[in-house]
């Protein structure tokens, strides 16, 4: 299987009706890298920083984080790589961090909040990146944003990192993207401005379906009840990809289900234009892609909502049946 996919990896994830895919790989250590070049991924559209912190039994410095920035940015070879800051709390907890005796740490003091309550180890992370992207392009993203001013605070941050470095003199990156993940419903209802002032938006699916259906990711008797491609989910992200046209709003796919073959159809029938997956979904994701027409498939799930069915799933998969 694996050398039927290798013939494709050179080729656009290109549909039949001629629309094209961004297909990015989601990485977390320096060993993740050398898939970029297997796996035809066009950039890294992830990078789960808190990996770094977690493999260490006392915070990083920033001499050293901005040395493993560099090498990551190094091995991307000027591919794009989305940095993600921190986020720790919920499933990931750092063995130096006082642990937070917290009854529903998933929706408790993690990731974002976490920054700019305590911007101590976040202002070091921003400071290593800029530091590590010095004459190329940066690209940051901040992790479980609730709400547009969480945005502004944590980007206020950057913008202060960057004027710092600044001043000290030190080369600053080329050009400098911010984005933010959408993993809480609530980001959905921002306002038009918010949606403006992002450079992108990366929809963390993982997080946003377990607050979507309230069922938890790391449960096992809850986390597979529901689907990704139940109509109320796809209705839910048909929503966020027309908030982010009507804005102009860059947008993309990066949880565990972009690296599902019939899942990442579904959300490139909807309008998404990039997905990040790991990169063995690479080969499998793309190949599905070239074989489908997504008007096709847009059409089968306007009509599946249409019609109040529960999920899409089985009209997308007898459809996919007939065009192979
Ligand atoms: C997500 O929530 O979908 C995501 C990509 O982030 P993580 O899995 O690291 O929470
Ligand atoms: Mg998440």
């Amino acid at each position: 299987a694996q050398q039927k996919y290798a013939v494709l990896r050179d080729l656009p994830a290109q549909a039949r009706c001629g629309t094209t895919v961004s297909l990015h790989m989601n990485a977390g250590l320096m060993a993740d890298l050398p898939s970029l070049e297997g796996s035809g991924a066009e950039g890294v559209g992830l990078f789960r920083t808190e990996l770094q912190f977690l493999v260490r039994s006392k915070v990083p410095r920033r001499e050293e984080l901005a040395a493993l920035y560099s090498r990551v940015m190094d091995a991307a070879g000027g591919r794009r790589v989305v940095f993600r800051t921190l986020d720790i709390g919920s499933d990931k907890v750092l063995p130096y961090m006082k642990p937070q005796d917290e009854p529903n740490p998933a929706m408790g003091w993690r990731a974002i909040r976490v920054g700019l309550e305590k911007p101590g180890v976040l202002r070091m992370q921003l400071q290593a990146l800029i530091r590590a992207a010095k004459g190329r392009p940066l690209t940051v993203m901040f992790p479980f944003v609730a709400q547009a001013s969480e945005f502004v605070a944590a980007r206020r941050q950057l913008d202060q990192a960057m004027h710092y470095e600044g001043q000290m003199g030190r080369p600053l990156p080329a050009s400098v993207e911010v984005g933010a993940m959408l993993e809480t419903p609530s980001l959905a209802f921002a306002s038009r401005d918010f949606f403006e002032t992002v450079d992108f938006i990366s929809i963390g699916g993982n997080d946003l379906k377990q607050f979507f259906f309230a069922a938890d990711r790391e449960n096992e008797r809850v986390r597979r009840r529901y689907d990704t491609l139940s109509v109320a989910f796809l209705s839910f992200l048909r929503l966020i990809v027309e908030r982010c046209a009507e804005a102009g709003t860059r947008l993309s796919f990066c949880g565990e289900d972009a690296g599902r073959p019939i899942e990442a159809v579904a959300f490139a029938a909807l309008g998404l234009r990039t997905l990040s997956m790991r990169p063995a979904s690479i080969g499998p994701v793309k190949s599905l892609i070239r074989q489908v027409d997504l008007g096709g498939a847009r059409a089968v799930i306007e009509a599946a909502i249409e019609r109040g069915e529960d999920s899409v799933r089985p009209f997308l998969m007898e459809y996919l049946r007939t065009q192979r």
